[in-house]
């Protein structure tokens, strides 16, 4: 599988501009740009609103394009409802350029002229449309791209967010490859430089920090008319980690230890159920790693249903026990713990309830959040401290991972 090896992310306000009305969001395995228009500052409001409609992540990463449009469209219902609920914000609106790195596949969605770019072989394949009236006029034949470069109105867009209350998110999924080179950038980029500059600077700058401050400043040079806001994002293939994982198997896995569990900063009155449930009620194995199930023979099938039947009957009156005795509270308080491990393909993931399985392949957590990045990745030490399933708030649980993606867990 595919994951983000590098990345770097700068924006500039550029030579002419007082303000920058550009934001970016570079979240592992999720990046925006988003470029503001509008008086008054508004600009940087509706790019802001775009940005932090990502902020959360995907809740899920199973159709990473859909997921996307989804959120842009969001953006778009909330800037347009602010537009009209503020005399100064009227009008206002912002591109859009999201990009989600997948397994294999890179999820692009999109709306107006920022755009995104895949260095591969050395050659730059631009992977978006612009939305902007020198565009459509290419496209019609009307106008040469020559032409396009000096037109009078060649930052004039025909799609945003925020002016009308829909908006056609265009999204396409990208197959990615080890190597692949990916830059997300504003106008201020494009309409300062050519291709061939972006592609040269690119070319010439393997670390890149170097590349993105390169790019900016070579825009800097030409003029810096608007402001610059560039993403990079470099891939590798890293193999998928092996045993630490929470969803292994789909029959029963042993239940990893918590000794005196660490519930830090709970602060629901139901903390206490959690704490009874997670010692007593069930019995763990002192052991951290969860035992690989072993395959059923093919000559003993009846009799292993058999027993797999009694197994789901006995866990069933086992949970019945555990959650009559300690009644709803326990239910409530394997909602408002977190614990951190991985998910079956090994990324980091955030998990709501607890870190055990009832025989019979009850479990008593569920995903809430899976990131971006590959257990296999980080250092023995770090994994062992991260993924030790202790228990978390909510908050200190998703901030943890939110550190771990932006690379600034110790
Ligand atoms: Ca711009």
């Amino acid at each position: 599988m595919l994951r983000v090896a590098e990345q770097y992310a700068g924006t500039d306000t550029g030579r002419q501009r007082r303000a920058n009305e550009d934001s970016v969001l570079a979240r592992s395995p999720l990046f925006v740009v988003a470029d503001g228009m509008g008086g008054a500052q508004a600009g940087e409001v509706a790019s802001r609103i775009a940005v932090e409609s990502f902020q959360a992540g995907l809740a899920d990463s199973s159709h990473p394009e859909l997921e996307l449009a989804e959120l842009a469209r969001a953006a778009n219902a909330r800037i347009h409802e602010l537009s009209h609920s503020n005399a100064e914000q009227a009008g206002m609106g912002t591109t859009l350029t999201a990009v989600y790195v997948g397994e294999e596949e890179v999820a692009i969605a999109h709306v107006g002229d920022s755009r995104a770019y895949c260095l591969r072989d050395d050659q730059l394949l631009r992977l978006t449309d612009d939305h902007s009236l020198v565009d459509e006029l290419i496209r019609q034949g009307r106008l040469t791209p020559e032409e396009a470069i000096e037109h009078p109105q060649r930052s004039v867009i025909t799609r945003a967010l925020g002016p009308e209350g829909v908006v056609e998110v265009d999204t396409r999924s990208f197959s990615a490859r080890p190597g692949d080179l990916y830059l997300l950038c504003s106008d201020g980029l494009t309409t300062m430089i050519a291709e061939e500059q972006i592609a040269d600077l690119l070319r010439a700058h393997p670390r890149l920090r170097d590349a993105g401050e390169a790019l900016i400043a070579a825009a800097n040079e030409a003029g810096g008319r608007d402001n610059i806001t560039v993403v990079l994002i470099r891939l590798e293939e890293v193999e998928v980690g092996e045993g630490f994982a929470v969803e292994q198997g789909a029959t029963m896995v042993s239940i990893p230890a918590v000794s005196a569990p660490p519930v830090t900063q709970v602060s629901r009155s139901t903390q206490p159920q959690a704490t009874v449930l997670g010692a007593a009620a069930i019995a763990p194995e002192p052991t951290r790693t969860p035992r690989v199930p072993r395959p059923a023979s093919a000559g003993s099938r009846p009799a292993g249903r058999r027993r797999r039947r009694l197994r789901r009957a006995g866990a069933l009156a086992f949970a019945l026990v555990v959650f009559g005795v300690l009644g709803s509270g326990a239910y409530l308080a394997l909602q408002s713990v977190y614990f951190i491990g991985t998910n079956s393909r090994g990324l980091v993931t955030m998990f709501e309830g607890l870190p055990y399985r009832l025989p019979g392949n009850l479990a008593l957590y569920s995903s809430r959040y899976v990131s971006g990045v590959s257990a296999s990745t980080l250092s023995p030490g770090r994994r062992r401290k991260l993924l030790d399933h202790s228990l978390h708030s909510e908050s200190d649980a998703a901030s943890l991972i939110r550190s771990l993606e932006l690379g600034q867990l110790e």
